[in-house]
């Protein structure tokens, strides 16, 4: 398996610290709003990445955290005259109810940033201990870039050009610095603002310093791939290098991931442009899998565009697969027929070539749109070679190799339950009350309104059953 490795700019194979072990970190959105269908793409992506490390055997141990304090968290806040805690604890919930829907499955532990306040602080004092951070008058703690040579190794930015590119301090109003690249890893409490103690004054950690200590703590000091949007590679993530490993003394993460933007009409996706959909919008729409859909027929390090033309073609394309896995249950669930014959055998070695096909896509850094070909190559062999005249096991083999594939990719096949409107239920029932009364006439009537509401009645045995026209 090659992973693209931003640190590196290579595709490497990927080695684990642990064998058969992953250990994943990938940095979670901040919770003030509901998600954006930009934030969604590293969502289904890493997710995706997860499913096949797993498929692969890995056991993967898969954190993700939710930022919860923050300027924009404590804004919202006081818009709305409530606590910074109700609106986290709300946008958490609702991110995860979108996660679900997006079928992301829940990470190993999804820490938050409020809860691990004492390790931030343990770990911005080591950092001062070692000459990497330092305290300024007002109790702000800020990271000592210069003593970090490394620092840039990510971005591939080097220092001087960094230094150049900065305001000087005088200008940019933190003559507290020592250097106008140092960073903030404390921050004194404003009047309302959330806070908690700590030797320096009392205040809130600064963001980059939360996922340095969660991904510590949950997944040890070197941890395998790290990953989030390409937007977090600099300052983000180059700081977060910075801080891990100054204070640890190793390698903070081996393989470092980036999904490149999800845009519309050419600018990225992003709260603050207002340019942007909430995951809750388009799933009102359309079926969520058509979203995950829409998100994997596009390599992950490619910008992405997103339109109601791509939504449409990907709705079209996981029908067809649906339509394929339906005719195959059918025929599967036929019962009787002959079993497997060898001719069916000598179909059955040939699809596993598609199984092959997808995993050589995959292990090329996650392609994702390329399985989704052989996926295709899948269908169309199953559409050509599966009749009234095939065995119901090589039907069943065939739906087997497809549903691995789709489970790899996380893409439900079962369309979501059809619901009867309330007042589609209460016809029904008034129709069995009509007949059951030997009221025919009215029983009719009632069918008829149904028939015109697009429901069609078919009275069986095992009692009314109903379909849509
Ligand atoms: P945020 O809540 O802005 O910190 O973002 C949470 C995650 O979503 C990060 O990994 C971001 O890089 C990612 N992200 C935000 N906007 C986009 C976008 N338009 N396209 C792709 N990823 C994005
Ligand atoms: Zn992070």
């Amino acid at each position: 398996m090659r992973i693209f490795n931003t640190l590196t700019r290579r595709k490497e194979e990927f080695i684990p610290i642990e064998e058969g072990k992953v250990r994943m970190y990938v940095c979670g959105p901040t919770v003030y709003n509901l998600i954006h269908v930009g934030n969604a793409r590293p969502m289904i992506i890493f997710d995706t990445v997860r499913r096949y490390m797993e498929y692969k055997g890995y056991q993967v141990n898969y954190v993700s955290n939710f930022t919860d304090v923050d300027d924009k968290i404590i804004k919202k806040a006081i818009e709305e005259g409530v606590s910074a805690d109700e609106i986290s604890v709300r946008y958490i919930a609702e991110c995860k109810k979108d996660m679900a829907d997006m079928n992301v499955k829940p990470a190993t532990t999804h820490p938050q940033a409020t809860q691990e306040i004492e390790g931030m602080v343990d770990m911005i004092q080591s950092l001062i201990d070692k000459g990497y951070a330092y305290a300024a008058a007002d109790g702000t703690v800020y990271f000592r870039v210069k003593a970090f040579k490394a620092y840039g190794k990510l971005s591939h930015k080097n220092l001087d050009d960094l230094q150049s590119g900065f305001r000087a301090i005088a200008v940019s109003g933190e003559e507290q610095k020592e250097d106008p690249l140092d960073f903030v890893l404390w921050k004194p409490k404003k009047e309302g603002e959330p806070s908690w103690p700590s030797p320096w004054c009392d205040g809130r950690p600064g963001w980059h310093i939360e996922c340095s200590v969660m991904s510590r703590k949950y997944l040890g000091e070197e941890i395998d791939i790290h990953a989030g949007g390409e937007d977090l590679i600099f300052p983000h993530h180059e700081n977060e290098i910075a801080q891990s490993e100054a204070c640890n003394g190793k390698v903070f993460a081996h393989y470092w991931m980036h999904n490149a933007f999800l845009n519309i009409d050419n600018h990225k996706m992003s709260k603050s442009l207002g340019n942007f959909r909430t995951v809750r919008e388009i799933t009102a729409q359309y079926d969520p899998q058509v979203l995950r859909f829409f998100m994997l027929n596009a390599h992950y390090r490619s910008p992405l565009n997103f339109s109601a033309e791509l939504m449409e073609s990907a709705a079209s394309s996981l029908e067809r697969i649906r339509e394929c896995a339906r005719r195959l249950s059918d025929r599967k669930g036929s019962g009787e027929g002959s079993p497997i014959s060898e001719a069916e055998e000598a179909l059955l070695a040939e699809a596993k070539g598609f199984t092959a096909k997808f995993e050589e896509a995959m292990d090329d850094d996650f392609n994702t749109a390329d399985a989704l070909a052989a996926v295709f190559e899948l269908v169309k062999f199953a559409n050509s070679h599966v009749t009234e005249e095939s065995s119901p096991a090589f039907a069943a083999a065939l739906l087997s190799l497809l549903s691995t594939l789709t489970d790899v990719l996380g893409l439900i096949l079962d369309k979501p339950e059809e619901s009867l409107d309330k007042e589609i239920e209460e016809l029904i029932a008034a129709r069995q009350a009509a007949r059951k009364a030997k009221d025919f006439a009215k029983a009719d009537a009632i069918r008829d309104e149904l028939l015109a509401k697009g429901i069609i009645l078919k009275d069986t045995r095992e009692g009314v059953k109903w379909q849509r026209a």
